[in-house]
Formats: structure tokens, C-alpha cells, sequence
């Protein structure tokens, strides 16, 4: 009997539906490295985007468009006044920030209208520098990680207290929370129910729109709700939409770690609610990288993208909307 690989990705089906993905400029912060890898220069900051993606599925969206449109996150707000007061302290720490293009002119750019052109909008998690400014996407339906609502209503102290959350930042008529690992929901384009399972390395996926071609990943640890994207865009090719599950790609390739830093209480804590976690969350990711178990078949080929890598934003201009990955 020939070994069965332990972690492979699903294989395209008959009729297989794949996606095209671009990036979206969204604005730029400026984070110390002391505080995201280790062994860091402690005086070395770097600016790097916050960036969005705009993924289009082969299916009819709303106003007679050929395909869904989906945008992952929404990169930093351009009016930085509209952020909580409390938030707009810790922002001054991350100065340099850039706020234009944002997710919405990045958009228009390549000929489409916010308002009226984007079915979804998914949030990997809540951290200012990826919530946007949803008030410009008055005809999406919002979909968060399980535990989001709670948090913008209530914070989780001692890092994250209420005051930096805005509780009416989702409308909340169009907003769906996945639910927690273990439960069921309704699927997106259907009234069939879908479950989170298994999927390659990953302990839960859910098959978004029930075809294989965006799998939504729990990736429990950077923060509550946090989620990443896994998509086809072709046979064998696939694009792993990190989020913040690491702040540095080096994290991914092995060369660093996660940074542990005082917090303030005499405790370590690092950029993550759950540093454990979040170190489980990158293993498994690892899986898809070169080199990394998954990929042992030779077959398919995965591209791991984390919002805030600027590396692969100078080298992939031509990758961004209009353009695509
Ligand atoms: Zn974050």
C-alpha cells in the first residue's frame, strides 16, 4: 500500500472553481522589530504595509457582476480621528504611519466602487491596523473569527482594554461571526450547514463557499478571531493569506522567533494573546512553505503572504491591484 502523506491538501475537483487574488495597498505603520522577532536590533524600526486582497470568485455577485468579490481586511483607517482616543495614543507609537491610498482608493484604482462592488468583507481580526474604514463598504456582508463581537464590546484586559474597540465599528444587521471550532453554521452561498474540519496540517477549516476554492483557517493565537485564507488559484496553486499570525516572514522560514518582551506587570507577553498558540498556528503554516512537509508530493505549490511583509510588497508591485498574484 503506498504511504499516505499525512498532511495533503485537498486535490481540484471534476469541475474545479479557482480565484484571483490582488493585493491592495492600504496604508503603512511603523513597528520596533524589538518587539516581533528575536534577537532584534533594539533601536531598529521598520515601515511596513498593512495590506489588503481583494479575492474574486467565479460565482454572480450583487449588481449583475460576473464574479463575488471578497476583500480581506481593510488596512489602517485614512482619517486617523475616527479611531478611538485610546487607540490614537498607542497609534502615535507606531509613527510613521501612512494612511493613502487606503483600501477604498486602492480599490477605485483598478475600476471598482467600494460601496457597490464588494459582496464581502472579511476581517482576519480587529487590531486597528486592519479594520479600515467599513462605513465606505455599505453593501458587504462582514464575516469576523468567533469571539470578535465580544471583543469589540468588551476588550480583553489587561492588553487589550474596552477603550481601544469601537462596539458599533461592524454594522452589526450585515456582520456574521463564524462560530467557534466545533460548531456549525450556514454556508455562504447556500442554506446547506458547514462545519470546521480538518484540513492538511490545519485542525479546522471551513470550505467557504462549499467548493474548495477559499478555505477559511482558524489560526487561534495573534488574537480572538483570528483567521487566515487559503485559496485556489489554479491547478495545484494555491495563496496562503496570512494575516497576522507572524508580523515577520522570518518567523516563517525558521530564521527567528517570536518576541517575548516585559509587559508592564513583570510578565513576558509578546505581540500575540496566546503566544503558544500562536507558535502552533505558525507549525502548522509551515507545513505549506518550501521545504515543509506538505509540499514533500512535489505537487502543489503554496505562497504564504502575512499582511505586514514588506519584502514581498517591493518585490510584487505588479501584483497589486489591477494587477494579480
Ligand atoms: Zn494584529
Amino acid at each position: 500500500m503506498a504511504p499516505t502523506l499525512p498532511h495533503s491538501l485537498p486535490a481540484a475537483a471534476e469541475k474545479q472553481q479557482y480565484v484571483t487574488i490582488s493585493a491592495l495597498e492600504s496604508g503603512q505603520l511603523t513597528l520596533p522589530e524589538r518587539l516581533f522577532v528575536t534577537d532584534a536590533d533594539p533601536e531598529k524600526k521598520a515601515t511596513v504595509p498593512s495590506m489588503a486582497f481583494l479575492v474574486r470568485h467565479p460565482s454572480p455577485g450583487a449588481n449583475g457582476r460576473s464574479t463575488t468579490n471578497l476583500v480581506f481586511d481593510l488596512g489602517i483607517k485614512r482619517d486617523v480621528t475616527k479611531y478611538m482616543p485610546a487607540m490614537q495614543t498607542h497609534i502615535s507609537n507606531r509613527q510613521p504611519t501612512i494612511h493613502h491610498p487606503d483600501t477604498a482608493d486602492s480599490l477605485r484604482k483598478g475600476g471598482l466602487d467600494p460601496a457597490n462592488d464588494i459582496d464581502i468583507v472579511m476581517l482576519s481580526h480587529v487590531h486597528w491596523d486592519h479594520v479600515g474604514t467599513p462605513e465606505d463598504f455599505t453593501g458587504s456582508q462582514f464575516v469576523v473569527g468567533s469571539g470578535t463581537i465580544h471583543l469589540l464590546e468588551h476588550g480583553a484586559p489587561p492588553h487589550y482594554p474596552k477603550e481601544i474597540f469601537d462596539p458599533d465599528m461592524l454594522p452589526r444587521d450585515r456582520t456574521k461571526e463564524l462560530p467557534p471550532v466545533g460548531k456549525s453554521t450556514t454556508a455562504f452561498s447556500s442554506q446547506t450547514t458547514q462545519k470546521w474540519e480538518p484540513l492538511a496540517s490545519f485542525p479546522a477549516a471551513l470550505d467557504f463557499f462549499g467548493d474548495g476554492s477559499i478555505y477559511v483557517i482558524d489560526t487561534p493565537g495573534h488574537l480572538f478571531g483570528h483567521v487566515n485564507l487559503l485559496c485556489r488559484i489554479g491547478p495545484n496553486k494555491w495563496i496562503y493569506l496570512g494575516g497576522d499570525c507572524c508580523h515577520d516572514y522570518r518567523i516563517l522560514t525558521g530564521e527567528k522567533d517570536i518576541a517575548l518582551y516585559d509587559d508592564g506587570h513583570g510578565e513576558l507577553r509578546s505581540v500575540h494573546v496566546d503566544t503558544d498558540a500562536a507558535k502552533q498556528s505558525v507549525g502548522h503554516i509551515k507545513t505549506l512553505m518550501p521545504g515543509g512537509e506538505l509540499l514533500a508530493d512535489g505537487v502543489n505549490k503554496v505562497e504564504v503572504i502575512v499582511a505586514h511583509d514588506g519584502g514581498w510588497r517591493e518585490k510584487n508591485k505588479d501584483r497589486f491591484f489591477p494587477g494579480t498574484v
